[in-house]
C-alpha cells in the first residue's frame, strides 16, 4: 500500500473495515482526495469474519424478543442462539432495555421503513463495487437457504411469508425432499427450508475489504496504518493525525468508521455518547469433505447460526454473545452450535487452531449514525451497521458520501442522525 511523508488532504475515513474501505471508495470516486487509516491491515476486524450474506432479504431488523415466553427462553442462557455473561448482565442491562422499548412493534416498523432503501440497494451497491474491483471471483449469485429442523416452526415461518409479500422479495420454500436435491449432504431429517433468493454472498469477506481498498488505492487513494485515538483539530480547522511511520496527515474532513470502537473516538473529539453496544460472534472453519460439501449457506435460525461454504472451509458462525467486549472468546456457544449442526451434517475437523471471535456494532434502536456530528464542522460518522454491515458497508458509504458533497441522497438521511441519542442533551440546554 502507498505511504505519504506529510500531506493535506480533502478527508481522512478513521476505520479500514467494510464500512471505513467503502466510504473511502466512494469519496475518491467523487474526486475527493481521500486517505484511509487502520491500525492494521485492512479488513481485519468484524469484517474479516462474518458469514458472508448481503443480505438483501432481511428487509425487518433482528429486533428484541416481545413475548414473555421468548425472553424466558433466552434467559436461561443454554441456548446455542444467544449466550450471555452473568457478571456482564448489569452492565448491559440499560442498554437492554433500550433495545427493548426500540422493538415496540411501532418502533421496529420505522425501524424497517428506514432501513428499506438501503437493504434494497445493498446488492446493487457492493455490484457495482466488486465489478469496479474485478472481485466477481469472490461472490456467488444463489442465496442462502433458512431451515428448520421442526415442523411447528417451519409452519410458522410459512405463515410469516405473508407478512413481507410487500417487499417482493424472492424465495423457494422446500420441503424435506425438495431440500435435499438442493443440498444432497445433508441428512434428510429436517422438516423444511426456505431458499432466499435475492441475496448475493461472498465467500472471502476479508479478501472482499483488501480488495475494495486496492482498488481504491489503484485509484489515487492513500492507505495509511495508525491510531485513530491520536486525532486532533488544528488551529486552522483542520484534522491531524500521526501516522505509524510518524509522518502528520492533515484533512479538512473526518470519518468515523471505527466499528465498535467509533464510541471512544466520538466522546473523546465531540462529548457526544451515543449507545454502542457489542454483540459478539464467533466463527470456526472445518474441512470441507469430497462429495460432502453445501451448496449454499445454510441458516439455522433457531440456533442463530451460519454454516457457509467459504474459499478458508466451511466457516461455522455463531449469533449473539454478550460478554465484555475484550473478554476472552468462550467456545461454549460453538460447540452447542457444533452439536445441533451434526443433528443433520456431518461436520468434518475443524481447520483454525483458535475460535475466532468478532463485534457486531449495534444501536438500540437498530438503524446506524450515517452523518454529520453536530457542532463540530467537518466531522462525520458511518458506524453501527448490528448485525448488516457486510450487506451495508457500499450503500451508506454512498449515503454519506452523497451528504458530504451535497449530491442527492438516495433516501432521506433523518432516521441515520447522530443527535438521536442527544435529545437529553438539548432538553438539557434549552432547560
Ligand atoms: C459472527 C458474525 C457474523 C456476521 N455475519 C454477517 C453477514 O453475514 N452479513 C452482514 O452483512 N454482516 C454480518 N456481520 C456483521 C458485520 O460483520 C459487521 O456489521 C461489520 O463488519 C462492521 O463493519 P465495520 O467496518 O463497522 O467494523 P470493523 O470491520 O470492525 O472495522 C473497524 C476497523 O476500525 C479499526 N480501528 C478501530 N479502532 C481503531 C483505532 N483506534 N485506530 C485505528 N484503527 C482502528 C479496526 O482495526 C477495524 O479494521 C456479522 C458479524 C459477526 C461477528
Amino acid at each position: 500500500m502507498k505511504k505519504d511523508s506529510h500531506k493535506k488532504f480533502d478527508v481522512l475515513v478513521l476505520g479500514a473495515g467494510i464500512i471505513g474501505t467503502s466510504t473511502a471508495w466512494h469519496l475518491q470516486q467523487r474526486g475527493k482526495k481521500t486517505v484511509l487509516l487502520d491500525r492494521d491491515q485492512p479488513g481485519l476486524g468484524a469484517s474479516y469474519g462474518n458469514a458472508g450474506l448481503i443480505e438483501r432479504s432481511s428487509v425487518v431488523p433482528y429486533s428484541f424478543p416481545r413475548r414473555l415466553s421468548a425472553i424466558v427462553h433466552y434467559a436461561g442462557n443454554r441456548l446455542p442462539s444467544m449466550h450471555y455473561d452473568w457478571l456482564y448482565l448489569p452492565k448491559i442491562a440499560p442498554w437492554l432495555y433500550q433495545f427493548w422499548r426500540q422493538s415496540s412493534p411501532e418502533n421496529l416498523r420505522l425501524a424497517t421503513q428506514a432501513m428499506l432503501p438501503l437493504i434494497e440497494h445493498s446488492v446493487g451497491e457492493h455490484d457495482m463495487m466488486i465489478k469496479a474491483a474485478g472481485l466477481q471471483h469472490l461472490r456467488r449469485e444463489q442465496g442462502w437457504i433458512e431451515i428448520f429442523r421442526d415442523s411447528c416452526a417451519f409452519a410458522a415461518a410459512k405463515a410469516e411469508l405473508a407478512d413481507l409479500e410487500p417487499y417482493q422479495l424472492s424465495y423457494d420454500v422446500l420441503d424435506a425432499q425438495a431440500l435435499k436435491e438442493r443440498e444432497p449432504a445433508l441428512k434428510a431429517s429436517l422438516a423444511g427450508a426456505i431458499h432466499w433468493l435475492d441475496p448475493h454472498t461472498i465467500t472471502a469477506p476479508g479478501r472482499l475489504v483488501q480488495g475494495y481498498c486496492q482498488h481504491f488505492v489503484a485509484q489515487g487513494g492513500t492507505f495509511i496504518q495508525g491510531n485513530a485515538l491520536t486525532l486532533t483539530r488544528q488551529e486552522r480547522g483542520l484534522w491531524q493525525i500521526q501516522a505509524q511511520d510518524g509522518s502528520h496527515i492533515e484533512a479538512e474532513h473526518a470519518v468515523i468508521a471505527l466499528g465498535w470502537e467509533s464510541a471512544a473516538l466520538l466522546q473523546e473529539i465531540a462529548k457526544i455518547s451515543v449507545p454502542l453496544a457489542v454483540k459478539r460472534g464467533y466463527h470456526m472453519h472445518y474441512v470441507q469433505e469430497e462429495g460432502q460439501s453445501l451448496n449454499h449457506p445454510l441458516c439455522d435460525s433457531a440456533a442463530g447460526f451460519v454454516l457457509a461454504p467459504m474459499e478458508q472451509g466451511l466457516r461455522l458462525t455463531t449469533g449473539i454473545e454478550f460478554a465484555s467486549p475484550l473478554a476472552p472468546a468462550n467456545e461454549v456457544q460453538l460447540h452447542r452450535c457444533e452439536s445441533v449442526v451434526r443433528q443433520y451434517y456431518a461436520l468434518s475437523k475443524r481447520l483454525d487452531e483458535k475460535i475466532w471471535l468478532g463485534r457486531r456494532p449495534c444501536l438500540p434502536d437498530m438503524r446506524p449514525v450515517i452523518g454529520a456530528i453536530p457542532g463540530i464542522s467537518g466531522l462525520w460518522g458511518n458506524f453501527g451497521h448490528a448485525h448488516h454491515g457486510l450487506t451495508l458497508g457500499p450503500v451508506s458509504a454512498r449515503l454519506l458520501s452523497e451528504m458530504m458533497t451535497g449530491e442527492k441522497p438516495l433516501t432521506a438521511p433523518a432516521p441515520f442522525a447522530v443527535d438521536r441519542f442527544m435529545v437529553s442533551v438539548r432538553e438539557t440546554l434549552k432547560g
